[in-house]
């Protein structure tokens, strides 16, 4: 009883400023609250400081319709997986591929978003690394997943939200701990690596405040918060600008453009299925779809 006493108060705050956050929608304006409605006092449409930082906003918000458009309720049994996902942009501004979190519909740990996006591009395409591509993914990402990046010759990832326990996988690898001695003390720095940093987008901060405060409340799991209706919101708000969004540098509306017909050509998952592994075709370079995981069953 006490445990909800204590948690009643964050939840009404959480409650209250994700629905003031979901209500700005795409207006665009400031929200001028109070002083405690720290979630959703940032602009809902961040501005943008160049052309570059808008393109990593507007992909971002791919990334997020992305996950919101198959919406999760639970992160267990019976769903598809984790409420993450992400999207592949190749050096010309241009969204080649997408993926979902499918570790539940798979029975495979290993089923993560990029993941996901990496294996099926690269099958798909035939092409041998990643090299100059950037990542965009609603979760920092994990240690294989940013190891595969690594690997791979990605160029740069973003993320819209932090994983406090599973992320800063890439900075780590980037870690010199040599002057501590000789292995096992320390080690150089792994030989490749890439920078990996947070979305400038409004969602960032309300989503990391959002969880803390879910936290707080004696909650945990991260992919658990990640099937709330608190979280929810945000990602359907997130939706909600990138379909409202107002391009700020013209030289950036094509690419919006481009982005949002993209997205748009995603299927939607008929209610009550799992979309497990949903073919998709790169509008360039792809000759062939990607290849389904057939399902396998032990029983
Ligand atoms: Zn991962």
């Amino acid at each position: 009883m006490e445990k909800l006493k204590k948690g009643l108060v964050p939840r009404l705050f959480i409650a209250f400023a994700v629905s003031a956050f979901v209500a700005l929608g795409s207006a665009g304006a400031v929200f001028a609250g109070t002083v405690e409605t720290a979630v959703a006092a940032a602009p809902v449409q961040a501005t943008a400081a160049s052309a570059a930082e808008e393109r990593d906003q507007i992909f971002m918000l791919v990334a997020l319709a992305v996950v919101n458009k198959d919406w999760q309720t639970t992160n267990g049994a019976g769903s598809r997986g984790y409420n993450i996902g992400s999207v592949l942009v190749d050096a010309n501004n241009n969204v080649l591929w997408w993926a979902r979190n499918c570790v539940n519909c798979n029975s495979n740990g290993t089923q993560h978003g990029e993941v996901r996006l990496m294996t099926q591009y690269q099958q798909a395409t035939r092409n041998f690394s990643l090299k100059g591509y950037t990542i965009y993914t609603s979760l920092e990402p994990c240690a294989m997943c940013g190891g595969m990046m690594c690997m791979q010759s990605v160029a740069r990832t973003v993320f819209a939200q932090k994983d406090p326990d599973f992320g800063d996988g890439i900075q780590r690898l980037a870690l010199d701990s040599t002057k501590l001695g000789p292995p096992p003390a320390g080690y150089s720095p792994y030989p490749r690596t890439l920078p990996s940093v947070p979305s400038t987008l409004a969602f960032y901060g309300a989503i990391n405040d959002a969880y803390t405060q879910w936290r707080n409340a004696g909650n945990t799991g991260l992919t658990k918060f990640l099937a709330t209706p608190i979280a929810q919101k945000l990602y359907a708000a997130a939706t909600n600008q990138l379909m409202t969004y107002q391009v700020q540098f013209p030289e950036n509306q094509q690419v919006y453009v481009n982005a949002l017909t993209f997205y748009r050509k995603i299927p939607t998952c008929p209610t009550g299925k799992i979309c497990c592994d949903v073919p998709q075709t790169s509008p360039k370079k792809v000759k062939a779809k990607a290849q389904e995981i057939p399902a396998t069953s032990s029983k």
